[in-house]
C-alpha cells in the first residue's frame, strides 16, 4: 500500500469533526491495509515509530528540520523559517515548499508504508559524532521522494506533532470492525492482549497474520510492559469491607509507580513509568539495590519509588520525588536524592505468570524473593475485615504525611489495564468536602485578559474521558495554579498541537478560543463538583452536566494518557461520594 494513501487518510482524519466519521475512515483503511503494513499503520496512527517503552525517539530539533526542508525544496532557510513564523506549522511549510519541486524531480514510482517506514526507523537509529548532519541528509533524501501531502505528515511525524489525536480506543474499535464487521466484537480480545504487551501494532498484526485465537494466547513477556492495574474510590473503611470483606490494606505512597522487569538472559533489567515509558536510565540507584537484594533469575514487580529525606528520616512528599525524572546528570541527583521502592505486587517470577495467582499467593512469593535492604522494601500492610482496624491503619498513615491507603481482596488476579474494585482507594481528601484531585485533558485554551493579555492565555478548557464513547467533555474553565512563566509556557506546548476546528474526540458547547489535540493532563484540585448546563460531563437531554467549583492546576503536565485521566463515570461517584460525606455531617451536627 502507498503511504500516498496514509497521507490521504490522515487529511480526511484530520477534517472531521466527528469522533465515529474518524472512526469510520480509519477502520475502512485497516480493512484495505495488507496484513504485512498493518503494524506500520498502527504505529503512524499512534504517531510513534515503536512503543514509548522501546525508548526510540528521532532527536531531531526544528532546526535540523528546518534545514532538511531547505535542501529538499531548494529554498534557503531564511525562507523556510519565514514561512514557518507564518504558519506555526513546518508540516505546512514543506508541503507549501515541496509542490514546485515536485512536478520536476518525484520519481515515478512512489513509495510504500513499510518504505517510508523503514527510512523513518533508519533516520531515528543515526547516532553518535555526525548524527545531526547524518539525519538531515536522510530526512532531505526521504523528503524528495515525497508528495507534498505525504511531506506534510512525515515532517509533523519526525517532530512529534501530527495533531491526529485518533487515541488508542479508536485504534483499537477500528481494527475490531475491519475485522471482524463489528466495532466491539473483536474489542476485548484487542484490548486484553494490549494491556498485557503495551504495543498496540503487534497485537494488530498478530489478529491481522494469525487470527483472533493467537490473540487470546497472549501472555505476560518480561521486557513488554503490562498496563497497571488501577484503583477505585470508596468514601470510607465501611464500605470498602463491605465490598470485598477481608482484606489487604497497603499503604499509599505518594511517588512515582514503577514496574521492573528482569530478565533471565544476560540479568538485564528495565523499569517502566505508569504510562508504560522507559525509566530505566533514571534509577541506577534502584537497579543497583534490585541485583543486591533480589534472589530472582527473572521477575516482574510492582512499586512505588519515594524520594528520602536522610537528614529527618522521612519520605518526600511527591513535589521532591519529581525532580528524580531527568535525562541528564542523574547520578549526581542519584545520590542527592536517594529513593526508597515499596514493592507491593509480583506479577512474574522464574519463567512464570503470576497474573492469574490471588493476591495474597503473590504477596507471599514478593516477601520471599526480597532481602532485606535499605532501597527496596515491602509496602507496609495490615489484613483485616474489621472496620475499624482498616480505619485506625488508615489514621495512622495520614498523620504520618502518606496519601492513605489501598486496599487489595485477597482472592484477585492481576488485571492489567483495569481499574476494578480489586484495589480500593481510601485518601485523606474523601473525609472532608471534595479534596481529592482530577485529572482533567486539555482540549483548547482561552485568550487573556487584562494582566493575561501579554501571555496570550487566560484559561485553559478541561475535560474529563467518556470511555463509552471515546469523547472527551468539558468540566472546567481553569485560570489558576500556574506561574506567570509556566502559563507562556503552556501556550507554547499547546500552540504545537492546535489545530483549526474542535477536536473529533471533543464533545463542547464552550467555544475555546485555540482548540487543541486532547493530549496532555493536569492534575486539578477544586473545590468541590457542582452542576453547570454550560459543561458536557455527565449531561443528559434534560440535566445539566457537571463542572468544578474553584479549579486550579497543582503541578505541571502528568505522565498520563489522555483516555487514563478521570472518567465522567468517576466523576459521578465523586459527587455522589461529596453528597454522601455533607449529609452525614449535617446528621452529626443537628
Ligand atoms: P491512578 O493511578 O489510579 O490512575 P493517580 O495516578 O491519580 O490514579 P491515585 O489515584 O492517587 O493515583 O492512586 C493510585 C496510585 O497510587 C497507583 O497508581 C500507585 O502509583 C500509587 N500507590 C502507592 N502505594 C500503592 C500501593 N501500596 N499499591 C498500589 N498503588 C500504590
Amino acid at each position: 500500500m502507498l503511504f500516498l494513501e496514509l497521507a490521504r487518510v490522515f487529511e480526511k482524519v484530520e477534517g472531521t469533526t466527528k469522533r465515529l466519521e474518524m472512526f469510520e475512515i480509519l477502520s475502512s483503511f485497516f480493512k484495505k491495509v495488507s496484513r504485512t503494513e498493518i503494524d506500520e499503520t498502527v504505529y503512524f496512527s499512534q504517531e510513534k515509530l515503536v512503543p514509548s517503552f522501546k525508548g526510540i525517539e528521532f532527536n531531531m530539533a526544528e532546526k535540523m528540520v528546518e534545514r532538511a526542508i531547505a535542501k529538499a525544496s531548494g529554498r534557503k532557510i531564511s525562507e523556510v523559517e519565514k514561512l514557518y513564523k507564518k504558519k506555526g506549522d513546518l508540516g505546512l511549510v514543506a508541503e507549501q515548499f515541496l509542490v514546485r519541486k515536485q512536478k520536476t524531480l518525484i520519481p515515478s514510482r512512489k513509495l510504500s508504508i513499510t518504505e517510508v517506514y523503514e527510512k523513518l526507523m533508519k533516520i531515528a537509529m543515526v547516532g553518535g559524532a555526525g548524527s545531526v548532519e547524518r539525519k538531515i541528509g536522510m530526512l532531505n533524501g526521504l523528503l524528495t521522494h515525497l508528495s507534498s501531502i505525504e511531506a506534510r505528515y512525515v515532517v509533523r511525524f519526525v517532530l512529534g506533532r501530527m495533531r491526529l489525536g485518533i487515541g488508542d480506543p479508536t485504534i483499537m474499535d477500528s481494527l475490531s470492525k475491519a475485522v471482524s464487521g463489528d466495532r466491539m466484537k473483536l474489542r476485548p480480545e484487542i484490548e486484553r492482549a494490549y494491556n498485557l504487551c503495551s504495543d498496540l501494532a503487534l497485537v494488530a498484526s498478530t489478529l491481522f497474520k494469525k487470527g483472533v485465537k493467537s490473540l487470546r494466547k497472549f501472555k505476560v513477556q518480561v521486557g513488554s510492559p503490562i498496563r497497571m492495574a488501577l484503583a477505585e474510590r470508596l468514601p470510607n473503611a465501611k464500605d470498602i469491607i463491605k465490598k470485598i470483606g477481608k482484606c489487604a490494606v497497603e499503604t499509599k505512597y505518594d511517588g512515582f509507580r514503577l514496574q521492573i522487569h528482569k530478565k533471565k538472559k544476560g540479568n538485564k533489567i528495565e523499569i517502566f513509568s505508569r504510562n508504560q515509558e522507559q525509566m530505566t536510565h533514571m534509577f541506577p540507584d534502584i537497579i543497583a539495590a534490585l541485583k543486591k537484594q533480589i534472589k530472582a533469575e527473572s521477575f516482574i514487580i510492582e512499586g512505588e519509588a519515594v524520594g528520602y529525606n536522610e537528614e529527618a528520616d522521612e519520605l518526600f512528599p511527591f513535589q521532591v520525588t519529581i525532580t528524580r525524572k531527568r535525562k541528564h546528570k542523574v547520578k549526581e541527583k542519584a545520590q542527592k536524592l536517594p529513593v526508597v521502592l515499596f514493592s507491593f505486587d509480583i506479577l512474574y517470577l522464574n519463567g512464570n505468570d503470576l497474573t492469574q495467582k490471588p493476591y495474597h499467593e503473590r504477596g507471599s512469593l514478593l516477601k520471599k524473593i526480597i532481602r532485606k535492604g535499605f532501597v527496596i522494601r515491602l509496602a507496609e500492610k495490615i489484613v483485616t475485615k474489621d472496620p475499624e482496624k482498616l480505619e485506625k491503619f488508615f489514621e495512622e498513615n495520614i498523620s504520618r504525611g502518606t496519601e492513605g491507603i489501598i486496599a487489595k481482596r485477597l482472592d484477585s488476579g492481576y488485571q492489567a489495564g483495569a481499574r476494578n474494585f480489586n484495589w480500593i482507594k481510601l485518601k485523606r481528601s474523601y473525609k472532608s468536602e471534595l479534596k481529592d484531585t482530577i485529572d482533567v485533558v486539555i482540549v483548547g485554551y482561552f485568550k487573556g485578559r487584562g494582566k493575561r493579555v501579554k501571555f496570550g492565555i487566560g484559561a485553559l478548557l478541561g475535560t474529563v474521558y467518556d470511555k463509552k464513547k471515546d469523547e472527551f467533555k468539558t468540566i472546567a474553565r481553569i485560570g489558576s495554579g500556574l506561574s506567570e512563566k509556566k502559563w507562556v509556557e503552556i501556550r507554547k506546548i499547546l500552540d504545537k498541537i492546535k489545530v483549526k476546528k474542535k477536536h473529533a474526540r471533543v464533545d463542547s458547547l464552550i467555544k475555546a478560543d485555540i482548540w487543541c489535540i486532547p493530549k496532555y493532563v493536569f492534575t486539578i484540585k477544586a473545590d468541590e463538583i457542582t452542576k453547570s448546563p454550560m459543561h458536557t460531563a455527565g449531561k443528559k437531554k434534560n440535566e445539566p452536566g457537571y463542572a468544578l467549583r474553584f479549579p486550579r492546576i497543582q503541578g505541571w503536565i502528568r505522565d498520563k494518557k489522555e483516555d487514563d485521566s478521570t472518567t465522567v463515570k468517576e466523576i459521578e461517584k465523586l459527587f455522589r461520594m461529596q453528597k454522601h460525606v455533607s449529609t452525614r455531617f449535617r446528621i452529626k451536627n443537628k
